[in-house]
C-alpha cells in the first residue's frame, strides 16, 4: 500500500502559523502543536514506547490529551483511549484486554489510574512529565499507511464484555473527508469540541483539525453557558453534541438566538426526542442529525437541515464513502420495511481486537452488521428504530443490560437480575434493575445500589433496584426482559 505524509507534520509544513487549538487558557498554532507533539513523543520514546505498541490513556479533555493523541501517531503507536467515567475494575479489564503496558494519565485521573493498574503489568506516565524530555522525537521518516491501526476504542457489547474497535488511519481519513464532502470548509471554521476525546466523536474532531487545517476549541467540561457564548459571539462555527447537551443549551437561550455564523450542529449518539427536534426546527437551527458508532469512526449517516421538516426523525443518507443496506429475512428489505442495518465502506473498522468470534459475527463479507434496526424510505433516507438489542443510551453513553446484570448476578444474595432502560427527561434513558434474592437473603435497595457503585461507572448504576419474588421468564427459563417494562409501570404508578 502507498504511504502518505505524516498528518501533523504535513499540516505544520503547509499552514504553520494558522491557529490549531484553543482552550480557555491557551492558543497553539499548528507549528507549536507539532513541536509539543514531538516533545511528548520524545518522552514516550524514552519511556520505551515503540511503533505498533498499544498505549492506554486516561485523560480529560485537555490540550495535553490532544497532544498525546498526536504524539502517539508520530510514534506509530496505537492509542487506547479509556473512558474516565469507568470504575477501576472496568478500566483494568480494558488495559488487560488491549495489552497496554503504559497508561498515560493526568492529575485529575491519577488516583483511578493507580487503582486500575494494580496487579497489572502496566506503568503509569503522568502526562505533565512528557514534555520534560531533552531530545525531540525525530520524525523525518514518519509516514502514514492508511491500512495501519491508529486507535482502539472500547465499546460495550450485548454480552457485557467490551470489544476493542480497531480503527485504521484510513478509517479516520475517510471519516474526516466524508464529513468534508458533506459540509465543505471555510476559512472561518472552528469546531467546538465539548464531547469526550475518549469517544470517537471527540477523537474525530482532532483528526479533522490536522487534515483540514481547521482550529478546534477544546472545552474541558461541557458547560452550556460557555458553549452558548462561544456560538453566539461567532467564534465557533461547528459543534458536536448529543441530545441531552443540546437540550441544556437551548434551555438557557431565548428563541432565534444563534447567529448565522453557526454552520453546523452535529447531533448524534442516540435518538433525538421529537419535541427537541421541533424546537430546533422552529428556531431554524443548522442541525445535522447523524447516526454512527465507534465501528464507523463516528458519523456514518447524516440528515442535512433542509430535510429536517420533510424527513423528520430520519438520520439521513450515508456519507460519500459509505453504503447502507437493510436486511430482512436474509434478503434486501423493501423500502419502508424494517430490518438489520448493514454498513459498507471506507470508514468501517478493521476488526475487534483479539476477538475473532465477535469480528466474524459482525461482518458479512465487506458489510458490517451494525446491530441496529431501521428502514430506508422510498427516497433512501434512513430511519433508525429505537430497539437495538436492549441498548440503553443515557446522555450519549451506552449501557448494555448484560453488563449491569452480570455485576448484580455476582452478588451472593442475588438469585437473578434483569435491567431495562426507562425514559428519562434529562438523559433520554436511565437503567433500572429488578432482582430476585436467594432464599433467606435480604438486601435493601440502598445496599444493592452501593454494590453497583463500587464496580460500575456511575451512569451505569441503576437509578432504582426493585426486589421481586421472581423475575419473568419463558418456558426455558430465559429472562423476559421486555416484560419488566410493564412491571415497572405497575410498581411506579
Ligand atoms: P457508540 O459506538 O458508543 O457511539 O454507539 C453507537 C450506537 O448508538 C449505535 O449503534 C446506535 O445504536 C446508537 N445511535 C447512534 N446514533 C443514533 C441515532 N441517530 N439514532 C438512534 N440511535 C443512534
Ligand atoms: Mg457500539
Ligand atoms: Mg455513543
Amino acid at each position: 500500500y502507498p504511504s502518505m505524509p505524516q498528518w501533523l507534520r504535513q499540516r505544520a509544513l503547509l499552514t504553520p502559523d494558522r491557529l490549531a487549538m484553543e482552550t480557555a487558557h491557551e492558543e497553539l498554532s499548528f507549528k507549536q502543536l507539532y513541536a509539543r507533539a514531538r516533545q511528548a513523543a520524545g518522552g514516550l520514546r524514552d519511556a520505551g514506547v515503540c511503533c505498533g505498541d498499544h498505549v492506554a490513556s486516561l485523560q480529560g479533555n485537555t490540550l495535553d490529551c490532544a497532544v498525546t493523541v498526536y504524539a502517539l501517531m508520530l510514534l506509530g503507536a496505537v492509542m487506547v483511549p479509556l473512558n474516565t467515567r469507568l470504575s477501576p475494575m472496568e478500566l483494568a479489564g480494558q488495559i488487560n484486554e488491549s495489552s497496554s503496558r503504559i497508561l498515560i494519565s493526568d492529575r485529575d485521573n491519577a488516583a483511578t489510574a493507580d487503582q486500575a493498574v494494580t496487579g497489572a503489568d502496566c506503568a503509569i506516565i503522568d502526562v505533565a512529565a512528557l514534555t520534560q524530555t531533552a531530545a525531540l522525537f525525530d520524525d523525518h521518516e514518519a509516514e502514514i499507511r492508511l491500512t495501519d491501526p491508529c486507535t482502539v476504542i472500547f465499546t460495550s457489547g450485548t454480552t457485557g464484555r467490551p470489544k476493542g474497535v480497531v480503527l485504521t488511519y484510513g478509517n479516520h481519513w475517510w471519516n474526516a473527508n466524508g464529513s468534508l464532502i458533506n459540509l465543505g470548509l471555510q476559512q472561518s471554521d472552528m469546531w467546538l469540541c465539548c464531547v469526550p476525546l475518549f469517544h470517537v466523536s471527540g477523537l474525530s474532531i482532532l483528526m479533522k483539525s490536522i487534515i483540514y487545517g481547521m482550529p478546534v476549541y477544546l472545552m474541558k467540561k461541557f458547560d452550556p453557558e460557555q458553549v452558548n457564548q462561544l456560538l453566539m459571539n461567532g467564534k465557533a462555527t461547528h459543534i458536536s453534541v448529543v441530545a441531552s447537551m443540546l437540550r441544556r443549551m437551548m434551555a438557557i437561550t431565548g428563541p432565534n438566538s444563534y447567529p448565522s455564523s453557526l454552520r453546523c450542529i452535529l447531533l448524534g449518539g442516540g435518538p433525538v426526542p421529537t419535541a427537541l427536534l421541533q424546537s430546533c426546527l422552529d428556531q431554524q437551527m443548522p442541525i445535522y442529525q447523524t447516526y454512527g458508532m465507534s465501528e464507523t469512526a463516528s458519523q456514518a449517516v447524516t440528515l442535512p437541515p433542509e430535510y429536517m421538516r420533510k424527513k423528520s426523525g430520519s438520520a439521513g443518507k450515508p456519507l460519500f464513502p459509505l453504503q447502507i443496506r437493510i436486511e430482512a429475512d436474509g434478503r434486501t428489505a423493501m423500502p419502508n420495511e424494517p430490518g438489520d442495518i448493514l454498513i459498507k465502506g471506507l470508514t468501517v473498522f478493521s476488526h475487534y481486537l483479539r476477538n475473532k468470534e465477535a469480528t466474524a459475527a459482525a461482518f458479512e463479507g465487506d458489510w458490517f452488521r451494525s446491530g441496529d434496526i431501521g428502514y430506508l424510505d422510498e427516497d433512501g433516507f434512513l430511519f433508525v428504530l429505537d430497539r437495538r438489542k436492549d441498548l440503553i443510551i443515557s446522555g450519549g453513553e451506552n449501557v448494555y443490560p448484560a453488563e449491569v446484570e452480570s455485576v448484580l448476578n455476582g452478588c451472593e444474595e442475588i438469585e437473578r437480575a434483569g435491567v431495562i432502560g426507562i425514559p428519562d427527561q434529562e438523559w433520554g434513558r436511565v437503567p433500572v434493575a429488578f432482582v430476585s434474592l436467594n432464599e433467606g437473603a435480604y438486601l435493601s435497595e440502598a445496599e444493592l445500589i452501593t454494590t453497583c457503585k463500587t464496580q460500575l461507572a456511575a451512569y451505569k448504576v441503576p437509578k432504582r433496584i426493585f426486589v421481586l419474588d421472581e423475575l419473568p421468564e419463558n418456558a426455558s427459563h430465559k429472562l423476559l426482559r421486555r416484560n419488566l417494562y410493564a412491571i415497572y409501570e405497575k410498581m411506579t404508578h
